[in-house]
């Protein structure tokens, strides 16, 4: 499959949706909790090793990140949290941002939800989960670094976490990804190729 995304930049920063760009288009949103493997996959999926460092600057970690691929597409990396430890009022302040966007954002049409296959469905995946039912956006969960087990163990856990999913999200769907050995990233191009309505370029 050719990519889709090749195109894609870093845009801008939001700390919060009045500062993100123009409410157009169609848009992806990438979360997961920190050290998940987020800026490999995105990284991996648009072909562009520095892409996402960005998202990875000192005092950027906590915005929006916002990636167009076209005039009428974007990539969007949003904070991941739960990991570094935060005053809780940070993170109140964080999850009032991250709602308010997965709520409100007429353009956002999925949400690629990151774990870890090692450690799939922690509480923050559960609350993005939550958020996403709320907002009832569609949302697709990569199982990340897969080539850390083998083949027979990561089907398990997909199975597994598939069936927990049912009783979580039913609308979400799941599969195995690699940035790695390229593991399902075919698949995971494709997908947001159709949520985004790019053609192959
Ligand atoms: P983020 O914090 O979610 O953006 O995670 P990173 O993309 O920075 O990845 C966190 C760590 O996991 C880094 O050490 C990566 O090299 C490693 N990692 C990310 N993706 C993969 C993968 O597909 N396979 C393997 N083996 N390691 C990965």
């Amino acid at each position: 499959m050719k990519n889709p995304f090749t195109a894609a930049e870093f845009l801008t920063s939001a700390a919060r949706l009045s500062q993100a760009p123009a409410d157009t288009g169609r848009e992806a949103a990438f979360a997961g909790r920190s050290n998940a493997g987020k800026s490999s996959a995105l990284n991996a999926i648009v072909g562009h090793k520095g892409l996402a460092r960005t998202s990875k600057t000192p005092g950027r970690t906590q915005l929006i990140n916002f990636f167009p691929v076209t005039d009428d597409a974007r990539l969007v990396d949003l904070p991941g949290y739960g990991y570094a430890k935060v005053p809780p009022e940070v993170k109140a302040q964080w999850e009032r941002h991250l709602t308010a966007y997965l709520q409100q954002r007429e353009s956002l049409v999925g949400l690629i939800l990151l774990m870890d296959i090692r450690h799939p469905l922690t509480d923050f995946d559960r609350q993005m989960l939550a958020w996403c039912r709320d907002a009832v956006l569609e949302v697709h969960v990569l199982l990340t670094k897969a080539d850390k087990l083998k083949r027979g163990a990561a089907q398990n856990t997909l199975l597994k976490v598939r069936r927990e999913l049912t009783g979580l999200y039913p609308q979400a769907s799941v599969q195995l990804f690699s940035a790695v050995d390229g593991t399902g990233l075919d698949a995971a191009r494709a997908l947001l190729a159709t949520w985004l309505e790019l053609g192959p370029s």
